[in-house]
């Protein structure tokens, strides 16, 4: 059975490893098939899919999008994605523009200086919707996976909305092995993908080396009963 990774960051985001020495460590984690999600960002794609190559590793062409719903900040990841799709990140786009044109040094700090409330350069004040998100990763070809559904803060009540109204919009799969759930909420959230009609990803989260849990590859079984996001790749 190959071992997929279907979560993780480069320096594109907020990870340590630029995105072909994360490749190469996956590689040695014993990853087959690694999708690259850095946070509203595709940038570190390229790099990783040409040093994935010479590996022979598969790299799967995804991100990981913020969203607002119910007041909450919530993850939405895209795997699959076709990065030439111009709709799939609206913001970066501007964020990218203002480093570019040499007005700001990395999209990081775009974000952190201008695209809040109250400073010169803001657009938004939250985050995007879910049904955008949704309807960004489709449109893109891609596949809508809920991101680490156990790490929200969150009742029980509330998180049924969101999978249901995720689940409604036609999103994909949920995490269910993930370096951000506890042992114990692995069997949950596979008793809720089943509940829900949604297929089950895998994805350690990993941001950098020395995070136990989260590195490369790690605790990524998904228990028996469950439909794999990739069972038709
Ligand atoms: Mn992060
Ligand atoms: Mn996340
Ligand atoms: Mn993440």
């Amino acid at each position: 059975m190959p071992v997929f990774d279907l979560h993780c960051h480069s320096t594109a985001s907020d990870g340590v490893l630029p995105p072909e020495l994360l490749v190469a460590r996956a590689h040695e984690q014993g990853v087959d098939v690694l999708a690259l999600t850095d946070h509203d960002e595709t940038s570190g794609l390229a790099a990783a899919a040409e040093r994935a190559r010479e590996l022979g590793i598969e790299l799967v062409n995804g991100v990981e999008i913020s969203i607002t719903w119910g007041g909450q900040t919530v993850h939405i990841v895209g795997l699959r994605v076709d990065t030439r799709h111009s709709g799939l990140l609206g913001r970066t786009h501007f964020a990218r523009f203002l480093v570019e044109e040499g007005h700001v040094k990395d999209v990081k700090t775009v974000f952190k200086k201008y695209l809040v409330k109250g400073k010169p350069g803001f657009v938004h004040h939250e985050w995007a919707s879910l049904q955008q998100a949704v309807e960004w990763i489709h449109a893109a070809g891609g596949l809508a996976v809920l991101a680490h559904p156990g790490r929200y803060s969150m009742g029980k009540e509330k998180l049924r909305l969101l999978m249901a109204e995720f689940r409604d919009l036609g999103g994909e799969a949920i995490e269910v092995a993930t370096g951000s759930h506890t042992p114990d909420q692995v069997p949950l959230f596979a008793a809720y993908a089943r509940e829900y009609g949604l297929l089950a990803s895998v994805g350690s989260d990993f941001h950098a080396p020395g995070e136990g849990g989260r590195e490369l590859g790690r605790r990524l079984e998904l228990p028996a009963d469950c439909r794999p996001v990739w069972h038709n790749w």
